[in-house]
């Protein structure tokens, strides 16, 4: 699909456009930051880059810079009121990516709120360690 049907039936697009509201915590020229639809925790937020990236990876380096300078913003502020905090970005639905637009949750951590992640370990030999280190090291080629 081509960028421009992406962002136009994109919902975080809309809400940058302010065709959908949100509960806004900070904005600037390139990022926006706003309130989970859904929440985890009290204070879960989301934030976005203006221009339309499905995911990570995709970003051009001012965009992911700008990005992750609002994502500390708001980690600095949630520490204020929590004792920890998460930040998770899910790329590819496989990944649980639900909205096709680079977001990163911010999510408050505190003692016995409940939260884990259910991701297992898994055992690798020393084989698929050596095979797998050396098939990222080709691809960053
Ligand atoms: P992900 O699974 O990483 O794609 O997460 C998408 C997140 O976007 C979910 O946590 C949703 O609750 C949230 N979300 C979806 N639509 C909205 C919306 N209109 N306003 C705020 N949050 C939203
Ligand atoms: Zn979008």
């Amino acid at each position: 699909m081509p960028i421009l049907d992406k962002m136009e039936t994109c919902i975080f697009c809309k809400i940058i456009n302010g065709d959908v509201p949100c509960d806004k915590v900070y904005e600037d020229d390139k990022t926006l930051a706003f309130l989970d639809l859904n929440p985890v925790a009290r204070g879960h937020t989301l934030v976005i880059p203006k221009k339309h990236f499905e995911t990570m990876d995709e970003m051009d380096e001012e965009t992911a810079a700008a990005v992750i300078e609002t994502t500390q913003k708001i980690a600095r502020a949630v520490l204020k009121f929590n004792d920890g905090y998460n930040v998770n970005q899910n790329n590819k639905p496989e990944a649980g990516q639900v909205v096709p637009h680079v977001h990163y949750h911010i999510v408050p951590r505190n003692s016995g709120d409940g939260l884990h992640y259910c991701w297992n370990k898994i055992d690798l030999s020393e084989k698929e360690i050596d095979e797998v280190k050396v098939k990222i090291q080709t691809f960053l080629k």
